[in-house]
């Protein structure tokens, strides 16, 4: 039976990608999207089609990661490389203020201004958006808005892109995150290969629907809809890994003790590559700069993580001293403490930390064995 779409779906030819690059930079946005830097798919700035990693996938495993040719010429046939959007909206450092003594040796204090930047972000994944909503929650909750990330949240606009295809270490389906794109996003993009390279697209912001309009794409066809509705529809099932998400919190909370946590820390370097390359991971410390004539200083905010000894540092010494308490604070809070704080688990299954863990720690496996064998 034929599938209706639920919305107007229109269709871009790969040919005419070009002019969707240029509606944006009309539009006076600055294009990130993927492309191949040091040998990975990251997220940077695109002028020009060819700069997406068209032809290229990725392979994944706990601890690695290598990219190969396809044998066509996909423009989004990857999945997601060690990079996550919150380098564009939280960025690793951030000027907060700073201070001079002028001639009267009074101290002045300028805030860093707002960023300007007006970002188009192309190739957002379903997991990426979600995780980007957890990021809106915590960084934008009235009393405590950071001003800098709600800012640049405000002038993003949202390419997403759906997955046809799961990657070993995606587990979306098992977290609930998995494609298809419903909400959240200006434009999304489903692409389909055969029998002709283009694009189902769907508006889902009147900024999406001014660029469909723009480009005056034609409307797609049922049988383009159904086309793109299969591609998308079996990802879900691709990527779900043998544990239960229900009842995490109390699992872990109750299971402090377990053996798990020794035989992970015996493994776990406290590298905090999990953390730094995690989307949804948002500590931050800050630090002081000051110049040399001791006139002036700056304040800057940049990116921390549960693993380093510093962050749980408070008078009289660090808190959390071995490896094992530090990554069982990861874990913990990412999938028990994140529901008390904000009403949600706090991973999206994106896979990123297996991936780019240098000794392939696989957080799904650790979850999984601590259901299976609880001490309480
Ligand atoms: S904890 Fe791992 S799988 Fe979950 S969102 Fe973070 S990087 Fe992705
Ligand atoms: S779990 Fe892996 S990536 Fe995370 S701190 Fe330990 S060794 Fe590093």
């Amino acid at each position: 039976m034929e599938r209706q779409p639920p919305s107007p779906s229109y269709i871009l030819d790969a040919e005419r990608f070009p002019d969707l690059f240029q509606v944006v930079s009309r539009q006076e946005y600055t294009l990130i999207g993927p492309t191949i830097q040091n040998q990975t798919i990251c997220y940077g700035k695109l002028e020009t089609v060819n700069e997406l990693p068209i032809g290229w996938t990725d392979h994944q495993q706990g601890g690695k990661y290598e990219l190969s040719r396809r044998d066509d010429d996909a423009y989004f046939g990857y999945q997601v490389g060690p990079q996550s959007w919150k380098e564009w909206l939280f960025p690793p450092r951030q000027r907060l203020w700073k201070s001079r003594r002028d001639k009267e040796h009074q101290l002045k204090f300028e805030a860093a201004p707002l960023p300007e930047q007006r970002y188009a972000f192309l190739g957002v994944r379903s997991c990426e958006l979600h995780a980007i909503a957890m990021q809106d929650h915590i960084f934008q909750e009235e009393e405590f808005c950071n001003p800098y990330y709600a800012r640049r949240r405000q002038n993003t606009l949202i390419l997403a892109v759906n997955c046809t295809q799961a990657g070993n270490n995606c587990f979306c389906g098992t977290m609930g995150t998995s494609p298809p794109i419903t909400q959240n996003y200006d434009w999304v993009m489903t692409e389909i290969l055969a029998p002709t390279h283009c694009f189902l697209v769907e508006a889902g912001s009147e900024a999406g629907e001014a660029i469909v309009q723009e480009l005056q794409l034609p409307e797609a066809s049922v049988t383009q809809n159904q086309t793109a509705h299969e591609a998308v529809a079996s990802v879900k099932d691709q990527a779900i890994r043998p544990f239960e998400t229900k009842d995490l919190r109390n699992l872990l909370y109750d299971n402090l003790e377990h053996s798990q946590w020794d035989e992970v820390a015996q493994r776990c370097l406290s590298c905090a590559n999990c953390t730094l390359v995690c989307p949804t991971c948002f500590c931050s410390t800050v630090e002081d700069v000051s110049d040399i004539s001791n006139t002036s200083t700056q304040r800057w905010q940049r990116w921390d993580s549960c693993f380093s000894l510093d962050f749980s540092y408070i008078h009289g010494g660090t808190v959390r001293t071995s490896v094992k308490s530090r990554y069982r604070q990861w874990l913990t809070h990412k999938f028990a403490g994140w529901q008390d704080q904000f009403g949600s688990l706090g991973c999206v299954g994106c896979g990123r930390c297996i991936t780019w863990c240098p000794v392939g720690i696989d957080i799904t496996e650790i979850l999984a064995a601590l259901q299976d064998s609880p001490t309480n």
